[in-house]
């Protein structure tokens, strides 16, 4: 039920993990786990589950891909103007 509803609200439409822990009114903890259960269970079906990296908005720097949560400070130019990393899913 909760995995048709995280389809449901992610397909073609990204969202930051901050913003389906409001939406879902879970710990965005308990969210990423189970983005990560879903990413899994997802490669046998017709979906895809993308997560577009965190991306520093001041140099451009690019997170890495697999992190769900926003990083605090680039490593790069020590900005913390940071843009969160998207989840989205896919239907192929
Ligand atoms: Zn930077």
């Amino acid at each position: 039920m909760y995995r048709k509803e995280l389809i449901d609200i992610l397909l073609e439409h990204p969202m930051t993990l901050q913003e389906l822990s409001e939406r879902l009114d879970e710990p965005a903890k308990d969210v990423a786990d189970d983005l990560h259960h879903l990413q899994k269970s997802l490669r046998h079906e017709p979906y895809r589950l993308e997560i577009r990296p965190a991306r520093c908005r001041k140099c451009g720097f690019v997170f890495q891909a697999d992190k769900m949560t926003k990083p605090g400070k680039c490593p790069q130019c020590r900005g913390t103007w940071i843009q969160a990393p998207e989840v989205v899913i896919h239907e192929q």
